[in-house]
């Protein structure tokens, strides 16, 4: 018995803002405490979005006992549906996040094989050999939790995102009272979110945006239009309300948000009376300053409706002179540069533009150091991990934590796939798997290794080059002019002259026609073209011989 050790094995979420994911595991029991995705950085073209990969845990699928769902941010839920493909195990979740969950199920048609389970904020669960107690905290969706999970070797705490919000939306803060119990009780390990690690002070409350965007709706003469994610739904309501002291109709775009609203205004989180939401069509006819639209998009995504605003390519409606454009979320590490080009993009299109930079239309959904440094001192952990977040995050949130007074030793700085055992109150670093990631491309999951990624940043970078020889059975020579073409790299002004060139290589080579004239051919053209453009372009070389 006493052999039995509890290992806590990040698989996301550790070294990377995004696909949270972690195993706690005693004896031969794994609890999963959240499957999120995360959105792919430029340079992955192609690919939809990526998921934490879970081989670990496929190769004990028999253990898994549960999976605990923290609240209904993507980079949370994300990844559920993959993951219950392939794991039979109940889903623990509170009422809004289990409405979230089983919409994504239902899309993948999964949700009668899943046996889902409704926990309250507040509330407890056996879980295999863990007991699992819910705590709310506050977070830029309602209904989020923190989890107590008691183990045989010890109390462990996982924060989940949170801040401490004294006048949250929702009016409902973070549980201290809770916090306070678990550390009377001693607290084996505190994991806690890292996400603002490097950012000073506090977190402003989210009520902080309301003056803000009363200014925008005094001021616009024309729609608004409000970008965020569709799962920040506090934002959602704060619209709602503000749409209501302007006299102005609401309206969501798309697909996700209007799930998202339809659910969580069904469950109760979400309070908008009836005759303020109107279609999309109906808000189209009406005044444009008799209306407010909310939609995907804030991270500059060029697939959401913002996106194709600003590039004038969404199909129902168009950007149209006197609009407002109100960016309602920080960009994600790693994204600012899209979101300042589809901002720069929405200015051309004639909207104005209101971002954070301008005025406060958005507040962060997580702690700042001094909230983190309140959560630790609630807690009094015997031992630290900093969770979600990129590495620097990582390192300044254990900074803190050694601030405080947790000793060096007790703190582990981890990515994932690092595990962490605990025996006898005693945290050893284990073994590091792969911490990989499995990309998701259209219906297609994990078949897009980093080779394909990579062929694709070269087609985007340096085009690609098809030519086809008619080759003469007999002679071995080209029996027409060879067809040439080309895509992605080649200025109109100079192809002439280098059409040409590679016209009087392909004959010369042809000529010469010695050895595997293919290999020989993509050589020449290759150095040829790199010289004249420095582009390294894909080369295809079909034969047909007659
Ligand atoms: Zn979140
Ligand atoms: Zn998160």
């Amino acid at each position: 018995m006493s052999d039995h050790k509890l290992r806590i094995v990040p698989l996301g979420g550790l070294g990377e803002v995004g696909k949270n994911m972690m195993a706690v595991e005693y004896g031969e029991k794994i609890l999963v405490i959240d499957a999120g995705l995360m959105f792919p950085e430029n340079d992955m073209l192609g690919i939809d979005y990526i998921i934490p990969d879970f081989q670990y845990l496929l190769d004990k699928r028999e253990q898994v006992c549960g999976i605990i769902v923290t609240h209904g941010h993507e980079d949370h839920t994300g990844a559920i549906h993959h993951l219950v493909e392939r794991i039979n195990a109940p889903i623990y979740a509170t009422p809004l996040t289990r409405g979230l969950v089983e919409l994504k199920l239902s899309r993948g048609g999964l949700l009668s094989q899943v046996s889902m389970n409704t926990v309250q904020a507040g509330g407890m669960a056996q879980i295999g050999p863990f007991k699992v107690e819910f705590f709310h905290v506050c977070h830029s969706i309602p209904d989020g939790v923190g989890l107590g999970i008691d183990t045989p070797e010890g109390l462990i705490i996982h924060s989940g995102d949170f801040k401490f919000d004294h006048t949250p939306v929702d009016s409902w803060p973070t549980d201290y009272a809770k916090l306070g119990e678990f550390s009377g009780r001693g607290v084996l390990v505190l994991m806690a979110d890292s996400t603002n690690a490097d950012k000073r002070g506090w977190t402003p409350s989210e009520r902080v945006i309301e003056p803000a965007l009363d200014q925008v709706f005094r001021t616009a003469s024309g729609r608004i239009i409000v970008a965020t994610f569709a799962s920040v739904i506090s934002r959602m309501q704060q619209v709602a309300n503000i749409a209501i002291t302007h006299q102005r109709s609401l309206a969501f775009v798309g697909t996700s948000m209007n799930e998202n609203v339809r659910i969580s205004r069904k469950l109760g989180y979400l309070d908008i009376p009836d005759n303020l939401v109107v279609s999309v069509e109906q808000a189209l006819k009406m005044k444009p300053n008799e209306v407010v639209l909310m939609c995907t998009g804030s991270q500059g995504e060029p697939s959401s409706i913002l996106g194709r605003l600003s590039t004038g390519t969404n199909r129902q409606f168009d950007l149209q002179s006197g609009d407002t454009v109100v960016l309602s979320s920080h960009p994600i590490p790693g994204n600012e540069e899209s979101v300042h080009k589809t901002i720069n993009r929405l200015f051309r299109r004639g909207a104005n533009v209101i971002y954070d930079a301008i005025a406060p239309v958005n507040v962060s959904g997580h702690a700042s150091q001094e909230e983190e440094k309140l959560l630790i001192n609630l807690v009094k952990p015997r031992h630290f991990i900093p969770i979600h977040g990129e590495l620097r995050h990582l390192h300044q949130h254990a900074d803190l934590a050694r601030e405080l007074g947790i000793p060096a030793e007790r703190v582990a700085t981890i990515e994932n796939g690092h595990a962490v055992e605990f025996s006898i109150g005693v945290m050893k670093l284990g073994e590091r798997r792969p911490g990989g990631y499995i990309s998701v491309d259209g219906a297609e999951v994990g078949d897009i290794g980093p080779s394909v990624v990579r062929e694709r940043e070269a087609l985007a970078r340096d085009g690609i080059v098809l030519v086809n020889l008619a080759i003469d059975r007999s002679t071995c020579q080209l029996r027409e002019e060879p067809e040439i073409i080309t895509r992605g790299f080649i200025i109109i002004r100079d192809s002439e002259v280098l059409l040409a060139g590679m016209t009087k290589l392909i004959r010369e080579t042809v000529r010469r026609g010695n050895g595997d004239i293919k290999e020989d051919l993509r050589n020449t053209l290759l150095s040829y073209i790199y010289n004249e453009t420095k582009r390294r372009p894909m080369i295809f070389i079909t034969t047909s011989r007659e």
